[in-house]
């Protein structure tokens, strides 16, 4: 994996690397050689070295957050299961299942779902996907 910013190779550090030893533990993190010169870095799947989506700089890290949050709302208010929210994810953003998750987008695609994520009631962008899907359904 080399660093989407300046295109060096990345390393693996404890997460105390990042966020210093009196942090809690958060596992282990990816981060670009150049660190903290290049801020990019992104953490792994608790207890693997598995790295949770693509680098990130401060002002990723900060879209995939707002992003996450305003996401999570679909099936933390037990409207669509998580199975139905990255179906959605996938249409909002165009992204195959694999690229489809916050952890792996990119700026604009950050915006897209904040926007997306904003633009009515929960009910109301579900009732939007839902129509989206029959649509293109009946066109196949
Ligand atoms: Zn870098």
């Amino acid at each position: 994996m080399k660093c989407p910013y300046c295109n060096k190779p990345t390393i693996l550090r404890p997460s105390s690397f990042v966020y210093g030893k009196n942090a809690p533990d958060y596992g282990w993190f990816w981060l670009c050689v150049r660190y903290p010169r290049c801020d990019a870095y992104v953490g792994c799947h608790p207890g693997t070295q598995r790295p949770l989506g693509t680098l990130a700089n401060k002002a990723l890290r900060t879209l995939r957050i707002n992003a996450h949050n305003l996401f999570d709302q679909l099936w933390k208010k037990g409207k669509l299961d998580r199975k139905q929210c990255y179906l959605l994810l996938q249409d909002a953003t165009n992204l195959p299942p694999r690229d489809a998750h916050i952890s792996r987008l990119n700026n604009e695609q950050c915006k897209k779902v904040i926007k997306l994520m904003r633009s009515g009631s929960l009910e109301n962008i579900i009732e939007r996907w839902k129509n989206f899907k029959s649509k293109t359904a009946r066109a196949i």
